[in-house]
């Protein structure tokens, strides 16, 4: 059964604010407007991320009329599962109902003794990169902060981690699921807030990563909210061939866009840390040993590690995935230059686990996606090694 057979039933929307994608200032705010102390945030919280618990009356820490009060004003309620798929490699995989009848996913990767949480931002993206399929389904709407981090604590919840004691379940977060994270600026600040905050996810900022195609007036700002690790979408060596294959480029050229990325790792207290370059290779258009040499020029001297993304194929998608042998020559041109280079492996193939892949098919809405109404979509994978 596809997704497309379901029937998405989302709870409809009330006046209870939400309590799950409020970060810990918020939470103190929220309260401290009640009349209450400070420290109920902190209690809260740990029901909410440590414990996995969405129901008032089981916070056996707060006083009954409390208790009582919250139910009336206040709710935990993360987004639903509407389809979860297991790969033989471990890869699991959700498409995530949201207010709205829309499905976003989110896709978890374990490798040895660490889990990569794949996260979506936005139902759909308005950027149109032309190889990605979320782009083909244009823009719905943001993701709120509850239905982002919504998607770790689905992930965990998943897997009962909670009752079973069972260690650490995500232990890195990739925004590169669907939408662009910078678009929706707020939202995402407020989640990696949570996902780093000890009180929530506890995870260490280098774990959690935004990756942007260089919306660079967000980029410029985004060190005073927050100091997580940066992935930058370059996917070309120059401008002429950037503002053919993601069209951003033609308001935020290159030279800006690294600029900006730059000096946002220089507002970093940590000094040793670098931009991770991605570079989606796509057949006959950017996988030559020149572009690579070309991209070698530009990024001398630049503090980055390169991961490069063998182009994940979907029907309609007008593109096709190098060869290995062209992927091993550009690797090899950029790693002869010096680079760190890692190459994303493809993962959970067997439940099309590529971000984007199941929504694809549901989904359906734009113009632009009736083009291509074969379409199922297709995304990011995460590579080994982040
Ligand atoms: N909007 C953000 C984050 C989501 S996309 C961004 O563009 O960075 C995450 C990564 O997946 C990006 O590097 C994107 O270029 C890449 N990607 C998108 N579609 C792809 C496809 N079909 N095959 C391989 N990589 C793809
Ligand atoms: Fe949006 Fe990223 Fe896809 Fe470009 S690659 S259309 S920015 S999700």
């Amino acid at each position: 059964m596809t997704a497309a057979d379901q029937l998405i039933v989302t709870a409809p929307a009330t006046d209870r604010v939400n309590l799950l994608g409020l970060t810990r200032q918020q939470l103190e705010t929220f309260f401290i407007d009640l009349g209450e102390k400070r420290f109920r945030a902190q209690q809260v919280m740990k029901w909410i991320h440590h414990r996995g618990v969405t129901d008032f009356a089981e916070m056996t820490d707060l006083s009954q009329p409390l208790r009582v009060r919250l139910t009336e004003i206040a709710e935990i309620t993360p987004p639903s599962i509407a389809e979860q798929h297991d790969s033989q490699d471990g890869t699991r995989k959700w498409a995530i109902a949201v207010e709205g009848g829309s499905l976003v996913e989110a896709v978890l990767i374990p490798e040895g003794d660490r889990a990569t949480l794949c996260v979506s931002s936005q139902v759909g993206c308005s950027l149109d990169c032309t190889f990605c399929s979320t782009g083909k389904q244009g823009f719905q709407r943001d993701l709120t902060a509850a239905e982002i981090i919504g998607q770790v604590w689905l992930a965990i919840n998943s897997y009962d981690a909670w009752q079973s004691g069972k260690g650490r379940v995500v232990t890195n977060v990739v925004m590169m699921g669907m939408g662009e994270p910078l678009l929706n600026f707020d939202n995402v600040v407020a989640a990696m807030s949570l996902m780093c905050d000890d009180l929530a996810y506890g995870l260490s900022k280098r774990k959690v990563t935004l990756s942007t195609s260089g919306v660079v007036p967000n980029l410029d700002r985004l060190a005073e909210w927050a100091d997580v690790s940066l992935a930058v979408s370059l996917h070309a060596p120059n401008d002429a061939l950037r503002n053919q294959i993601v069209p951003i480029n033609r308001k935020y050229p290159i030279q800006r866009l690294l600029a900006s990325a730059k000096a946002y790792l220089d507002a970093q207290s940590d000094k040793k840390r670098v931009v991770t370059i991605e570079y989606t290779l796509l057949a006959g258009i950017n996988d030559s040993v020149e572009l690579a040499q070309e991209l070698a020029q530009l990024l001398k001297d630049y503090p980055c590690k390169i991961n490069l993304i063998p182009f994940n194929d979907f029907p309609n998608s007008g593109y096709e995935r190098p060869s290995g042998n062209a992927v091993s020559r550009f690797w090899q041109v950029l790693t002869d230059a010096g680079f760190v280079v890692t190459v994303r492996t493809t993962r959970g193939d067997d439940i099309d686990a590529a971000c984007g892949q199941l929504v694809g098919e549901v989904v359906d809405r734009t113009r632009r996606a009736e083009r291509h109404r074969a379409g199922r979509s297709d995304h990011s994978l995460l590579e080994s090694g982040r």
